[in-house]
């Protein structure tokens, strides 16, 4: 049995990232625009299957990038949605394993906070900032993602991600993507975050 991609649902209410993030743009966000990238990869799935029954050709070249493009949009928003939470239980700062690592390679919270910032203001047209660590130097680094695909360090969990395509944030700060980086340290889901960091410690190389 084929299997296809689906829209995962999102663990609070469209109004609990108020006023961080406005009802209309999460829902916008949730059901239009990663919609379209889990209906983009499905596309190329079914086209796959149709051209392989058939003994057809495709151009494979426009084919995978085209699936790098959609299944990595589908797989950034859905760890985007799980990094994030109301803000009465996020925001702050993070604690345990991933504060010693922040603590260990920024020198402070701060600096972390600073330079992961800069990386999302500075994302060339759409992109996305990332936080991965590297289990070789046992170092987080800082991914700065354009589209959704490139600039990806391969086999690399992703802990953190922030969303700067314009959609992400246009209906609530227009033209001003300063504005929601900055918003968006009240609603990071560090319990989560965490968490992902301590699955890949211990995650086989
Ligand atoms: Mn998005």
């Amino acid at each position: 049995m084929k299997k296809f991609y689906e829209l995962p649902d999102l663990e609070y209410g469209y109004k609990d990232l108020e006023p961080y993030i406005s009802e209309e743009q999460l829902t916008i966000h949730h059901q239009k625009h990663h919609q379209a990238y889990v209906d983009g990869a499905n596309a190329l799935l079914k086209k796959f299957d149709s051209a392989r029954e058939k003994g057809e050709d495709f151009d494979i070249k426009a084919a995978a990038k085209e699936l790098s493009f959609h299944v990595g949009g589908f797989v950034l928003h859905r760890l985007f949605w799980g990094n994030m939470g109301p803000a009465d239980k996020c925001g702050g700062e993070p604690k345990s394993t991933l504060a010693k690592y922040i603590k260990k390679d920024f020198g402070s919270f701060e600096r972390f906070k600073k330079e992961f910032s800069q990386a999302a203001v500075g994302a060339e047209g759409s992109g996305w900032a990332a936080l991965t660590l590297c289990r070789r130097t046992d170092r987080l680094f800082i991914m700065q993602i354009e589209k959704h695909n490139i600039n990806v360090i391969p086999n690399f969990r992703i802990l953190m991600v922030l969303d700067v395509w314009e959609h992400a944030y246009y209906l609530d700060y227009k033209n001003v993507r300063p504005g929601f980086v900055d918003a968006f340290w009240n609603i990071v889901n560090w319990e989560e975050v965490n968490k992902r960091t301590e699955i890949w410690l211990e995650s086989p190389l």
